[in-house]
């Protein structure tokens, strides 16, 4: 499996953004969301700006990254001293760029502000929000190939550490079996801080994995992810030490059901919004809706959040080729909350759940 995009994805992608940008009327864009840059160039560096114009691609970074730069992107490689930002905006500027693009959303005011004075008399910059984002919600095969790999190093893993889970040993400690795991099986990082929560703190749905030690006759909450080769994997599964009582049990059911209808609803043409209804209709029929309060899913790719949200009002129709979780939960005060959560993905007539690891509550 190549692990990095080849110089002709690269282009492609770099085309297709181009087109975007005719058809908004602009002469290039600025790219500096990094994910972006990785996206458009191949380059995985920490700094770098991507000057994106019709007739070439500039790729500006700093002088830690000349060799590698050069290396990973086909893309001609200016090393710049000052920032980054301004080198990129008088390079434009010999081009006799017009209308600059910039990506609105990722950059903050006062550094648009500080290069405005080297913008050529008559040129200026104009925000740009979602274009490269929008073309990075389908995957190409090659992408749909590395979040495969980044999913079954997250459940190997999962199978690996869970049995080091005991009563009495905090939380952070399987937290951090997890990711070294994770590490072990070739992942660059975790995509997030893994999660793992006991008892009734299982019903905070974002709480950090902390040093309460993981309790008997408790829930228990796994929430990770591993970051290998740049792409993201998300998973959430839930065990209980000893024997659970019916309310548990129910729970665990309700969310499972409710992951089930998701999933089924998962295919191309339909909207995000109507996934995340699915799931909320089966939890009412539960009485479970106001104990779910988060998204269905959100997809994800070289970010462990990407467009599109499953969510209230997210119009984006799915189309074959997006990856997303589903990932469903209920979380009652005292008792403690159940997620259940697989990587997924969009498919021609449907979906296909890439996470291979059981749902089922299991018992420890
Ligand atoms: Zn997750
Ligand atoms: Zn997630």
């Amino acid at each position: 499996m190549t692990t990095t995009p080849s110089p002709t994805e690269c282009q492609d992608r770099r085309r297709r953004s181009l087109a975007e940008l005719t058809g908004r009327k602009l002469d290039a864009l600025l790219v500096f969301h990094l994910p972006n840059v990785r996206y458009l160039t191949g380059f995985t560096g920490s700094n770098a700006v991507l000057l994106l114009h019709p007739d070439r691609a500039i790729l500006f970074t700093d002088p830690r990254y000349r060799l590698q730069a050069t290396q990973e992107s086909d893309c001609a490689v200016r090393v710049a001293k000052g920032p980054l930002l301004v080198a990129a905006v008088k390079a434009s500027r010999r081009s006799k760029i017009r209308r600059l693009g910039f990506e609105s959303a990722r950059v903050d005011w006062q550094a648009i502000e500080n290069v405005k004075e080297h913008l050529s008399l008559g040129a200026s910059l104009e925000p740009v929000c979602g274009l490269v984002e929008d073309l990075r919600r389908v995957k190409s095969p090659a992408e749909i190939a590395l979040i495969r790999h980044s999913v079954l190093t997250t459940s190997e893993a999962f199978r690996r550490a869970i049995r080091h889970a005991r009563p009495g040993i905090p939380e952070r400690d399987l937290a951090a079996e997890l990711e070294y795991q994770m590490r072990l099986l070739g992942a660059d990082r975790p995509a997030f801080e893994t999660l793992v929560t006991s008892g009734p703190r299982t019903a905070l749905p974002h709480a950090r994995s902390s040093s309460c030690p993981l309790s008997a006759n408790r829930l228990l909450l796994v929430d990770m992810g591993a970051s290998q080769n740049g792409y993201a994997s998300d998973m959430t599964r839930m065990a209980f030490f000893g024997r659970p009582g019916p309310r548990v049990k129910r729970l665990h059911r309700a969310v499972l059901e409710a992951q089930l209808a998701a999933l089924a609803a998962v295919r191309p043409g339909v909207s995000a919004a109507a996934v995340d209804r699915r799931a909320r209709r089966v939890l009412r029929d539960h009485g479970l809706d106001r104990a779910f309060h988060h998204s269905t899913g959100h997809g994800l790719g070289l970010e462990i959040h990407e467009a599109p949200r499953l969510g209230k009002g997210e119009k984006t129709r799915l189309a074959a080729g997006m990856v997303c979780t589903v990932e469903p939960g209920a979380y009652l005060e005292g008792l403690g909350g159940v997620r259940i959560e697989d990587t997924v993905l969009v498919t021609q007539t449907g979906c296909e759940v890439l996470t291979p690891t059981p749902k089922e509550l299991l018992l420890l």
